[in-house]
């Protein structure tokens, strides 16, 4: 249009030099065109232009346009042509370059020592997920979306940079969307000739990709081979990093700690291989219970880890109900119906600010309380439990010094042949008095099992039995063997027999004058416990089976290990002269002890009516009506007059 308009004016006004000033719009019309539509543009519109030109000449005015020499105006649109279509190639790969970086996330920044301020490339506001306009308004945001614990690396660049010095570093941030992501940083400051830093130039890029991957690689070394979960440690690393972020933004995060109820049975029962596939099981269901987003892990054996991260309290609580209902269905293995009922600990954030080994510990406290109340339910950790896990922190810092602060002491309470009266053996009670004032042994005696404490601990109160053995024998009263409770973890000990052995040996006691009562929890680790009992008894050493009758494998226990007394648990003498059926119970088992040759010691005798109900059966008894358990001076006291005292009973 432009050249057809300027052919017309040319023709009205002959005396311009029509042909100098038509071309030189031409030129320029084919670099314009060219700079915006590239080379194809500018020889389109040099067609388009030359065919105008053509058509003018021959049909309207060919004395205004003719043209004596075409050459220079020929040069001239070739060089506009090849300078246009430079130029669109220039902005072409400018604006590309620039997508690329807008598309990415990466942005280059610099920052000016003169006038300290920070600028940066549009790529900032999708690498940190903020508006460009939110950014102007806090030029600092950036820092301020250090991961905490990467902070120090950042200052330190900073630091290095001003000192003229190159850096590359990586650090972890919070984007605006509360997720922890990976930053690289590259900088260069720029050194004036006067070794001044004017300005540190720098781009920064998204590795979060690239860390996923390398934790990826980390997974695999902290995996579960069999169940193919990860283990307790990532879980523990991973939940360190989910704390800080839920933390940040005040996100509900819980920690469920679960134990599988009768596992160890199961384990001993059908074997190692069905238990695996048992796991393997519990695995699969677990993983189907969840969201992907929640994760679950194997802590040890039986004991499974989940993190359940953006849910609130009561969702929380669903979850764990819906892993009951879901758990509670049986499996078939090896053709067998098996049912593992799980016991739920859960641990939450919100409350406590916890780091993650606090958050763990918590969760398996409550499970003990879930176990407590019964298996197969779910506990929160609170307050209460709170208390209970500080007290016993403090009581377990308390125990490590016990025996080098003097503070036990073995108390004695005496067990009676019921017919006779006699005094036929004594128990051996420890007592603990420490700076809380005196401790329950139901409450010691679990933390120092826990802690592996009641190793020397039961060393201690065996050495003290014994000398007290030797203390009444020199005294002259008449010798009866004295009990003293062994648990579990000390008769699973290595050189255990061997270190009774040494004790009596050296504390130079008749062995028949000790008897050591275990509790059928030894029948979990049955051959161990096998071997060590068998080995005691050929040492001379008399065994009772304690708590007898409240356990699921006391008959099992007695079936299989010849035993020389059963302890009949206090609930059954409690309960029988209410209730008939335990009372047939508790002659059932009197019965079961005397055909097998065993002693029979019913526990927990109060009242002279209990003592009438047992006097039929010519068995022993232990309990308050005889003595509560007393302190050694006064038990020993109490022998002496036992005597005189049996005869006014009767
Ligand atoms: P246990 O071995 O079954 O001991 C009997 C418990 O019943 C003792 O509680 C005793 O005081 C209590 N008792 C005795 N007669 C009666 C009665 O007529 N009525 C009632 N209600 N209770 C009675 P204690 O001394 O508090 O010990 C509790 C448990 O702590 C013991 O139960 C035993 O399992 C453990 N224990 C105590 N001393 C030791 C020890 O030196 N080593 C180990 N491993 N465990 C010990
Ligand atoms: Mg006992
Ligand atoms: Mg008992």
């Amino acid at each position: 249009m432009l050249t057809i308009a300027i052919s017309i004016y040319l023709e009205t006004n002959t005396q311009i030099d029509s042909e100098g000033l038509y071309w030189t719009v031409n030129i320029f019309l084919v670099a314009l065109f060219s700079y915006y539509g590239g080379i194809y543009g500018g020889i389109l519109l040099i067609l388009l232009l030359s065919g105008i030109y053509a058509g003018m000449l021959t049909i309207s005015t060919p004395n205004v346009l003719v043209v004596t020499d075409l050459s220079p105006y020929a040069i001239g649109l070739f060089i506009a042509l090849a300078l246009g279509t430079l130029g669109w190639k220039i902005k072409a790969n400018e604006v590309q370059l620039r997508k690329v970086f807008e598309n990415n996330d990466v942005t280059f920044w610099t920052w000016d020592n003169e006038t300290e301020e920070h600028s940066f490339s549009e790529g900032y506001a999708k690498l940190y997920g903020v508006s460009s306009e939110q950014f102007k308004e806090n030029p600092t945001l950036w820092l301020d979306a250090v991961h905490p614990d990467d902070k120090e690396i950042v200052l330190q660049a900073i630091e290095q940079q001003q000192a003229g010095k190159k850096t590359s570093i990586s650090y972890r941030y919070f984007h605006a969307n509360g997720e922890i992501r990976w930053i690289q940083d590259r900088a260069t400051p720029y050194i004036d000739r006067h070794g001044v830093v004017t300005r540190v130039d720098g781009v920064s890029f998204d590795i979060t990709d690239q860390k996923k991957v390398e934790q990826r690689m980390n997974q695999l070394i902290h995996y579960d081979s069999l169940t193919g979960l990860t283990n307790r440690k990532w879980f523990q690393n991973y939940l360190e990093t989910a704390l800080i972020s839920a933390n940040k933004f005040g996100r509900p995060l819980a920690v469920m700690f679960i134990d599988f109820d009768n596992f160890k049975r199961i384990n001993d029962t059908l074997g190692h291989s069905a238990g695996d596939q048992l796991l393997i099981r519990i695995a699969n269901r677990l993983k189907s219970i969840l969201r992907d987003s929640d994760i679950v892990s194997r802590q040890s054996g039986d004991e499974f880890l989940i993190l359940v991260e953006s849910r609130d309290v009561q969702e929380v609580e669903a979850l764990a109900k819906k892993i009951i209902v879901e758990m509670n269905d049986p499996y078939t293995i090896n053709g067998m119906e098996i049912i593992s009922t799980p016991s739920i600990g859960i641990s939450l954030n919100i409350e406590w600010n916890d780091d993650a080994e606090t958050l763990i510990k918590k969760a398996d406290f409550a499970m003990f309380l879930a176990k407590d109340i019964g298996k197969n339910n779910y506990q929160f950790y609170n307050e209460e439990l709170n208390k209970k896990m500080k007290r016993r922190m403090i009581l377990e810092t308390y125990l490590h010094k016990a025996i080098d602060h003097n503070e036990l002491t073995v108390h004695y309470q005496p067990q009676f042949d019921i017919a006779s009266y006699r005094i036929t053996g004594a128990e051996a009670l420890l007592r603990w008095e420490c700076a809380m004032g005196k401790i329950k042994p139901d409450e010691f005696i679990p933390i120092a099992e826990d802690t592996g404490l009641i190793i020397p601990i039961g060393e201690w109160v065996l050495r003290q039995a014994c000398r007290d053995i030797k203390r009444f024998q020199d005294k002259g009263l008449n010798s009866f063997p004295i009990s003293v409770n062994i648990s579990t973890r000390q008769l699973m000990a290595p050189n255990f027999v061997d270190r009774i052995r040494t004790i009596i040996t050296e504390e130079a006691v008749e062995p028949n004058l000790l008897t050591l009562e275990i509790t059928e929890s030894a029948f979990l680790y049955y051959e161990d416990a096998k071997e060590n009992i068998l080995e005691l008894r050929n040492l001379g050493v008399g065994v009772s089976l304690d708590d007898f009758g409240i356990g699921y494998s006391s008959l099992s226990m007695i079936r299989n290990i010849e035993i020389d007394e059963l302890k009949i648990d206090r609930s059954f003498l409690h309960d029988s002269l209410k209730n008939t059926r335990v009372r047939s119970l508790l002659e059932a088992i009197i019965q079961i002890g005397k055909k097998m040759n065993t002693k029979v010691v019913v526990e927990g005798i109060e009242t002279r009516e209990q003592i009438e109900l047992l006097s039929t059966h010519d068995v022993y008894g232990q309990g308050y009506f005889y003595s509560k358990p007393i302190a050694v001076d006064e038990f020993e006291a109490w022998c002496l007059v036992a005597k005189n005292k049996q005869e006014n009973m009767r």
